[in-house]
């Protein structure tokens, strides 16, 4: 039997479950797709997100396990930083929990669920699928690929991949941190290089430790290494997963669009995509529909998607992108120098302050409003190769968080 839909999304992670559900709501007949069962929690994530994250999912504080308030962040030379904030700058999340909550907010919306069901390959109108041992076919006037890397409705379509795949591997241990309600992150080459590990309070008792490296590392022996040295706490349960980062272009095709961890929406700096994949699955639900319900699917009807999830974060991702090949070329004896610079007081104070985690791009218009703190970056200049290599990187940053004209 064939099964027909206005808008079939493949992936009920976060992103998926968001666009279905807006996608219903907008009054599309939307069927949300996924390999695990319903009751499953494929995804390995630390669960870190901003407060501001639960409005863009359309959750309630049930799924929130702690707020946090500070990070300590460990350098490569034995350099702590410590930043706190008296309000929650972040939550921590139960991620189970956040996938029932987003199930259900779908059902309830009207979406139909399908799961476990695996999309085996798609094209303009069609999905194949597997249930079980036998395949079927979904018609559909639109699909909504967010399925994740690798993805496969990207790869059916043709469609754009994110520019750097990060391996990543994380386990849940028993633990306790310091601090409750701070984070740690440990920076360097020696530890993670390329990107950076993490200690996130959970559970009561329990840690998510993680490392994610640059794409020819493996982060198996450095995520053990650090455990011996820093989480010795019993491990319960461990996972493997990819960060992917830079935009994938393009993310539409003749009956299709991409969303989430499929379209890179992932923000460069810190490797979050919680926040990120929802806005943009908010608007690819919404175009979705649209465009199933007035029959318009072809690229080019599409195309309003890629330009509004573009200008809602297509700048702080490109501004990620910069800051990360940025990093990528740093030495561990240069972020040690960064990390200094930083442990003046008011640089601290600053960067507690006016620090967003969705939004890192804005730290560089608060410090640059502050011009008594510029001359706390200057021995940074030497490290980094002299003045103009600088300014070039400063050039290209300036324009990626103003306006063209500016
Ligand atoms: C180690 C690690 C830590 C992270 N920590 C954080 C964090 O603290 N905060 C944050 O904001 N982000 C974090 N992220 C990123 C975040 O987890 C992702 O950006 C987010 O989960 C992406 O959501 P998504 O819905 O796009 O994809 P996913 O969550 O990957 O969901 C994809 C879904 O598609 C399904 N699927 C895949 N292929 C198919 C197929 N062929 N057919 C049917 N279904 C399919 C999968 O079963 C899955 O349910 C982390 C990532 C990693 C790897």
């Amino acid at each position: 039997m064939v099964k027909r839909y206005d808008v079939a999304v493949v992936g009920a992670g976060t992103a998926g479950a968001v666009a279905a559900r807006q996608a219903a709501a907008a009054g599309a007949h939307t069927v949300l797709i996924d390999a695990h069962p319903a009751a499953d929690q494929p995804s390995v994530c630390a669960g870190l997100i901003s407060p501001r994250t639960l409005d863009a999912l359309g959750v309630g504080g049930e799924i929130v396990l702690r707020p946090i308030r500070g990070v300590r962040i460990q350098g490569p030379d034995g350099t702590q930083l410590r930043l706190r904030h008296p309000e929650a700058r972040a939550l921590v999340i139960d991620r189970r929990r956040t996938r029932g909550a987003l199930l259900n907010a779908a059902a309830e919306a009207g979406v139909e669920l399908l799961a476990p069901a695996r999309c085996v390959s798609a094209a303009p109108g069609s999905l194949r699928i597997r249930l079980g041992d036998r395949e079927e076919t979904v018609e559909t006037c639109v699909i909504v690929g967010a399925d994740g890397v690798p993805s496969t409705v990207a790869r059916s379509f043709g469609l754009g991949a994110p520019q750097w795949l990060l391996p990543a591997r994380q386990i849940h241990l028993s633990g306790r941190l310091e601090a409750e309600d701070e984070v740690e992150v440990h920076i360097g080459c020696a530890v993670a290089p390329g990107f950076f590990a993490w200690a996130v309070p959970a559970e009561p008792g329990e840690l998510r430790v993680g490392i994610a490296c640059g794409p020819s590392e493996d982060p198996e022996p450095r995520l053990e290494a650090l455990r011996e040295r820093s989480y010795p706490g019993r491990p319960r349960a461990r996972g493997a997963a990819t960060i992917p980062l830079g935009a994938a272009l393009p993310s539409i095709a003749d009956g299709a669009l991409l969303v989430g961890d499929a379209a890179g929406q992932v923000k460069p700096i810190s490797g979050g995509g919680i926040y990120t994949g929802a806005r943009c699955a908010a608007i690819a639900g919404r175009i979705a529909a649209w465009a199933a319900l007035s029959g318009r699917t072809t690229a080019e009807d599409l195309r309003p998607y890629e330009q509004q999830w573009q200008a809602e974060i297509g700048n702080e991702i490109a501004f990620g992108m910069e800051i990360h090949r940025l990093r990528a070329g740093v030495s561990d004896r240069q972020l040690a120098a960064a990390l200094q610079a930083a442990s003046d007081p008011r640089v601290l104070a600053l960067l507690a302050e006016e620090g967003d985690i969705d939004a890192p791009s804005r730290l560089v218009d608060a410090f640059l409003g502050r011009p008594e703190l510029w001359p706390t970056l200057m021995p940074l200049i030497g490290l980094l190769g002299g003045a103009a290599p600088v300014v070039d990187a400063v050039r290209r940053i300036a324009r990626l968080i103003r306006p063209p004209h500016l």
